[in-house]
């Protein structure tokens, strides 16, 4: 498992989503190609990926549904659940919360931290906000392991260390400012700017068409 690329982690948890779709309109089996256009790849890239993870389908009927979602969350999820926190109660870390909030039984939203005297001590969707000053009692004690960062980007740093020194083992950092973390923590890092600013030059590319 150590050895799936990340490209294919980030896919089967797509596939999965797909699938559970699928799987409420009463959908039993699925062929390659039909995820395929779901989620705009080939099919050669669909079948590549679930034999990595050791699942071949039938000719016939191709991919059982329910089987294939066991599998994948026997693959990419924790069998206990994984406890994460936000880190910046602001817009974007209210939004989450909100987006998140009873969504995956697996990836739980347990606390949030800020240095707002006006935002500690408020819950919101049933998540606590402590002062960062707590960070490290308050990770250890509900076994927080993955930390999301929507501080803003002059924080970013300095955040990143205080959850490394609190014993985080993943961070999602959502601000523009690349952190650096050590290698045993494993860093995401999401630049809505970037992905925005992408997009729009190939609108302007089309449109320069
Ligand atoms: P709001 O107006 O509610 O503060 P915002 O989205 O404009 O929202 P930002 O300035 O982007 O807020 O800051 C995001 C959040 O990060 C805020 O709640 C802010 O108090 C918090 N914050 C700022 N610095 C830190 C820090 N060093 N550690 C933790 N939280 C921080």
């Amino acid at each position: 498992m150590k050895h799936l690329p990340h490209k294919t982690i980030e896919r089967l948890s797509q596939y999965r989503r797909a699938l559970l779709i699928c799987l409420e309109k009463g959908q039993t089996h699925i062929y390659s190609h039909e995820i395929a256009t779901i989620q705009h790849i080939t099919a050669v890239q669909v079948r590549r990926d679930l034999m990595l993870i050791g699942y071949t389908g039938t000719l016939r009927k191709g991919y059982n549904v329910k089987e294939l979602i066991e599998l994948i969350g026997e693959i990419i999820d924790s069998s206990e659940g994984i406890n994460v926190a936000i880190i910046g109660m602001g817009n974007l870390g209210r939004a989450l919360i909100n987006y998140f909030a009873g969504k995956r039984s697996h990836l739980k939203i347990v606390a949030s931290f800020d240095i707002n005297p006006d935002k500690i001590g408020n819950t919101m969707s049933g998540v606590p906000c402590y002062g960062t000053d707590e960070m490290s009692k308050v990770i250890a004690e509900k076994d927080i392991k993955v930390g999301i960062m929507t501080v803003p980007a002059e924080f970013a740093s300095q955040t990143a260390d205080l959850l490394v020194k609190a014993g985080i083992r993943g961070i999602l950092n959502y601000t523009p400012k690349p952190v650096n973390v050590p290698k045993y923590v494993y860093l995401e890092e999401y630049d809505m700017i970037t992905s925005l600013e992408k997009v729009a030059f190939y609108v302007k590319l089309q449109e320069l068409e």
